[in-house]
């Protein structure tokens, strides 16, 4: 069947990311301690990629730390002060091997109810290494913590992780959360990184419709490749279809002002998009004196080239604040 036979290629592409990170925090880009449990064969990764790397989990971090900690400001009206406890989910769609939940609760920093969600095989995986070490199960701190579904899935207070195809989201997808507590009431932080580029856009499009149209407030992170187009992002596009991995989602959605209109035509309240060069201007001094220290880096251009390729977007919605302005990063 060649739909499955494509699926095999796309869930690979979490071996290529992890091992990426893992080179990246054995550099000291980053400092994860739990990557290198996902990782069979470490390989070292040229200075382009692991500044990437460094970039977009730098990015991400930052962008739901601030989520946890009420520091998303609001556009209209005053920031929710930071001593008001607010229960909280996140939902990272097509999570692979992310360690993020991980990583932010050892750190003291946990939502009401964390999700991950991806195919049944790579979360058979993810289960699996999470059950057997630790420094996982340390973290999770639950002694109530429970396997189901044939080691595929993982249940505890604050951290399911869930099986299944976001292509079916409302039917397979839906039924799974909201039966582990999921709350549409609650403010909802969805992250895909590298994750709905690999979707047919009608199947991403009833993501973003689905959840604009039935949570109460919700912040929708997504991290992608743009400019299919111009000479590198075709070449970018070429090298990927010779390993057999396609990226619907990137024809439907190639630049910066299409991916805010993948949510502003849907009805959200805000929607912005920068591309990693932008995102990389904002490091602040001692930060790019740091990584520039790690190792050699001097393919300035092809990294200025490499970065105009990736963006991330952020969008909020908020229902029933009677205002359009409400929420923004
Ligand atoms: N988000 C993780 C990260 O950034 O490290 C993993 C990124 S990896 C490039 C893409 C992930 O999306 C894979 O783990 C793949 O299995 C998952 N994925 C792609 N399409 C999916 C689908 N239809 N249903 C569930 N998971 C999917």
């Amino acid at each position: 069947e060649p739909r499955m036979a494509r699926d095999d290629v796309i869930k690979g592409t979490d071996d290529d990311a992890i091992i990426s990170k893992l080179s990246a925090v054995n550099l000291a880009y980053l400092d994860d301690p739990f990557v290198k449990y996902f990782v069979k064969r470490p390989s070292r990764r040229p200075p382009l990629i692991n500044r990437g790397s460094y970039l977009r989990t730098r990015t991400l971090d930052l962008i739901t730390e601030q989520f946890i900690k009420n520091e998303i400001k609001s556009a209209s009206s005053p920031t929710i002060p930071s001593t008001t406890p607010i229960r909280k989910q996140i939902v990272s769609l097509g999570c692979g091997s992310d360690t993020r939940y991980f990583k932010l609760k050892a750190k003291g920093l946990s939502v009401h109810k964390y999700f991950e969600i991806d195919f049944q095989e790579s979360s058979a995986k993810k289960a699996a290494t999470i059950k057997k070490n630790k420094a996982f199960t340390d973290v999770i701190g639950d002694p109530d913590l429970k396997v189901g579904l044939g080691g595929t899935e993982l249940y505890s207070k604050d951290y399911c992780l869930l099986s299944g195809d976001l292509r079916e989201f409302e039917d397979t997808i839906l039924p799974k959360l909201k039966a582990q507590g999921f709350d549409t009431s609650l403010p909802t932080l969805f992250l895909s990184e590298c994750v709905l580029i690999y979707i047919e856009p009608k199947d991403s499009d009833a993501i973003v419709d689905w959840v604009g149209a039935n949570m109460t407030a919700s912040l929708f992170v997504v991290y992608e490749q743009i400019n299919p187009t111009d000479a590198f992002g075709a070449m970018m596009l070429r090298n990927l279809k010779a390993r057999n991995i396609e990226l619907p989602g990137i024809h439907a959605y190639p630049s910066l002002k299409s991916q805010e209109e993948r949510f502003m035509s849907r009805g959200w309240t805000l929607a912005q998009a920068v591309d990693m060069n932008a995102l990389h201007d904002t490091l602040p001094e001692t930060e790019l004196k740091r990584i520039s220290s790690l190792e050699i880096f001097d393919e300035v251009e092809e990294w200025q080239l490499l970065a105009s390729h990736y963006c991330v977007a952020w969008a909020c919605h908020v229902h029933g604040s009677g205002s359009k302005a409400d929420g923004a990063a």
